[in-house]
């Protein structure tokens, strides 16, 4: 799923290419994601295109005379393309600008939602939009204001950094590259870390969405449309050696969704099964 560095640097480069633009041509391909109370295609055509903005893992795209708020979900990608180029089977949108660049989302799994609103629409209205916490890679908390802030939660560390309310933007993939950085296991609850673990936590968190965000923008092509995850050191490494003690890398559940540690690096908590 598109996460905090992702959406990022993705902002970026559409904001480069689109802004200012006008929609010439919408081409609706699978309506499934679409969440709209009007026609898309007569509602966005000749609207310009004012600004993007990037909030967790959203995406909102400010027209004249409406919004586009997308939540791309587990599969959901950008994707900067020719409009001559076939539309293909999972492109829930295309919009094509008045310089022939075709902004297309698609979405495999057809999870994501693609809003479509007017502007005087209240985005809180959008569901999950209105209880985000502030962004995982841009907070302003002094490391003191985030232990205390992660400490009233009584929560386990992973479901805290997904916890889209506390900070918006982390999934699976940074959530468990982060706890790696600060050798701490998923299922700890932050209640039994100390304050040396705590400065851990903070610092690994900032360290690894910073990097990621760095390691997205050099790798990321121009044409957008795929999710660059090579720089991850345990997130889809299973078997793989920990690159910090050697340890194979464990795959393991989390809830629904997998998770990827060193059972070294990251002993599970006492008195609990890994
Ligand atoms: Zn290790």
């Amino acid at each position: 799923m598109p996460e905090w560095p992702d959406l990022h640097v993705v902002r970026g480069r559409l904001e480069k290419a689109l802004v200012g633009h006008e929609i010439a041509l919408v081409r609706v391909g699978d309506p499934t994601v679409l969440r709209a109370t009007r026609p898309v295609e007569t509602f966005l055509a000749h609207q310009r295109l004012t600004g993007i903005r990037h909030r967790g893992k959203f995406l909102i795209f400010d027209l004249d005379r409406g919004r586009i708020v997308v939540n791309p979900m587990l599969a959901g990608v950008f994707e900067i393309a020719d409009a001559e180029s076939k539309l293909t089977r999972s492109t829930a949108l295309s919009l094509v600008f008045d310089d022939g660049t075709d902004l297309r989302y698609r979405d495999d799994k057809r999870m994501g939602k693609v809003h479509v609103v007017d502007l005087d629409d209240d985005l809180h209205e959008v569901h999950g939009f209105g209880e985000l916490g502030p962004d995982a890679g841009d907070f302003s908390w002094s490391e003191r204001e985030f232990a205390d802030r992660a400490r009233a939660t009584r929560r386990e560390l992973r479901n805290l950094l997904q916890d889209q309310t506390f900070l918006a933007g982390i999934g699976n993939a940074y959530a468990d590259e982060i706890l790696w950085e600060a050798k701490l296991h998923p299922k700890r609850r932050v209640a039994t870390l100390t304050d040396e673990e705590m400065s851990r936590f903070y610092r690994s968190l900032k360290e690894v969405l910073a990097r990621g965000t760095r390691e997205v923008e050099e790798g990321l092509p121009p044409e957008l449309g795929t999710k660059i995850r090579d720089h991850m050191q345990v997130r889809l490494r299973k078997g793989k050696p920990c690159p910090r003690c050697g340890t194979p890398i464990v795959k393991t559940r989390h809830g629904l969704d997998d998770m990827y540690l060193c059972p070294r690096c990251q002993p599970p908590p006492k008195g609990q099964i890994r």
